[in-house]
């Protein structure tokens, strides 16, 4: 990993770095691990395939009836008027009928069930009346193929079904029962250690005392990285004095790919995270473009990626997503997708700088004339965690912007462009 110091920024005063040059800078400089297992379909669920999966059968291995009716000779049929035809046995599915449909006889099938030779169209049960072993039915629009789903319609034998880099989701695992694939190939979950720096910090189940407050990032951090599918290790809270401070990227380093920390990257403050993280690894402090989450660090312990987020609960959670989590996808593999946005009608009057990037934390919601408008949570302070709980989005107003009125429209993305 090769991380550059080159224009950036650690002095007040320096250019800040923004949020596209930096998460460039980050996707450049994190692996892709080389890691992978075989597992069980049900086992590889959220995980990111390495290997290309082809079909070994047609799907469906045979033509079949998509409707519950009557498999019929199209050729039969087409004479006008009320047509007469004799019923010869049933296909069930899973249970095919062996014998032949000749000229004047039907076939009584279900949904599913093998197409008997002779027959090429099914006649839905709704359209017929039935009489002992005789239906009857009014022809004219009998056409070869009606009602009937050819082998090999949904996928062939020898198809790409899926490619490497993709993220197993509920429909990726049942494409891939249809096709008869019990195992797959997949990455190997990242491993993930993180722990929270401060003297203020509290662990949740303790009483606090004065000056405390209750450790949050490491609740968000444990969500988020468990969305992201990956293996964590949760090391608490770190004390801020040096021993401590070391001893925990010491251990972290050694047993995790990705290194993620909340607090203490702001400039003059870290003191023994900026001295620890220079002896063991190599470190940029950014400043990026962005509110909230303008201090950023980012660069490597012995071989781990390290990220140290804000502390700030609002920053730590919009850095983690705008910057970890494309570099957790690109590390495990995962092909980047492009994000999730839309332009939706703003509610709230934004003003704001122009230079820095701001992520406002939104409600997206569809009006009754089908349009979306979005509108502010409310106090958007970057310590205030209830905006983002009551938020589904974020409202994402560029640096040159300098503010939106009321009205007009913003690109916003949804909180569910970071869950796969
Ligand atoms: P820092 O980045 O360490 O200067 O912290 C910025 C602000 O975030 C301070 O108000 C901290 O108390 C707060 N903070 C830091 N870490 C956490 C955490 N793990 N949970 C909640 N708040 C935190
Ligand atoms: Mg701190």
């Amino acid at each position: 990993m090769n991380v550059s110091t080159a224009d950036c920024c650690a002095e007040p005063g320096q250019k800040l770095l923004s949020v596209e040059a930096g998460l460039t800078r980050i996707l450049d400089a994190v692996p892709v691990l080389a890691r992978t297992e075989q597992l069980h379909l049900r086992a590889a669920l959220d995980r990111v395939l390495a290997e290309t999966v082809t079909a070994q059968y047609d799907v469906p291995s045979f033509a079949n009836s998509a409707m519950d009716g009557y498999a019929v000779r199209s050729a039969d049929c087409n004479t006008q008027g009320e047509m007469q035809l004799q019923v010869v046995g049933t296909s069930f599915a899973g249970a095919p009928f062996n014998g032949r449909v000749e000229r004047g006889q039907c076939l009584r099938i279900m949904t599913g069930a093998v197409m008997p030779d002779g027959a090429d169209a099914v006649l839905m049960q709704e359209h017929v009346h039935r009489k002992e072993d005789q239906i009857s039915f009014s022809t004219g629009s009998v056409s070869a193929g009606l009602n009937v789903r050819y082998a090999g319609e949904d996928t062939r034998s020898g198809d790409t079904v899926l490619e490497p880099g993709v993220r197993l989701g509920p429909a990726e695992l049942g494409l891939l029962a249809s096709v008869g694939v019990a195992e797959v190939r997949v990455t190997q979950r990242l491993r993930v250690a993180f722990f929270s720096t401060g003297d203020e910090l509290c662990s949740v189940g303790v009483p606090l005392e004065k000056g405390q407050i209750y450790d949050s990032n490491r609740y968000a951090l444990y969500g988020m990285l468990s969305r992201a599918g990956v293996e964590f290790f949760d090391l608490g809270v770190i004390a801020d004095q040096r021993d401590s401070v070391r001893d925990a990227f010491r251990q972290a380093g050694n047993m995790a790919d990705l290194v993620i920390t909340s607090g203490g990257v702001s400039v003059g403050e870290a003191d023994y995270v900026t001295e620890t993280l220079e002896e063991l690894g190599q470190i940029d402090f950014w400043r990026m473009a962005m509110k909230p989450g303008k201090p950023l660090a980012f660069g490597r312990i012995g071989n781990a990626a390290f990220f140290g987020l804000p502390g700030n609960p609002v920053s730590a959670m919009v850095t983690f997503y705008l910057f970890a989590l494309p570099a957790i996808r690109k590390m495990q593999g995962q092909t980047a997708h492009d994000a999730l946005l839309f332009e939706a009608r703003c509610e709230t009057t934004f003003k704001k700088a122009a230079g820095r990037a701001e992520f406002q934390r939104g409600i997206l919601k569809r009006e009754a004339d089908g349009s979306w408008s979005v509108g502010t949570t409310g106090v958007q302070g970057s310590h205030v965690l209830s905006s983002m709980a009551k938020a589904n989005c974020l409202i994402r107003l560029p640096a040159e912007n300098a503010g939106v009125e009321a009205g007009q429209m913003v690109t916003v993305q949804p909180f569910l462009d970071f869950d796969y």
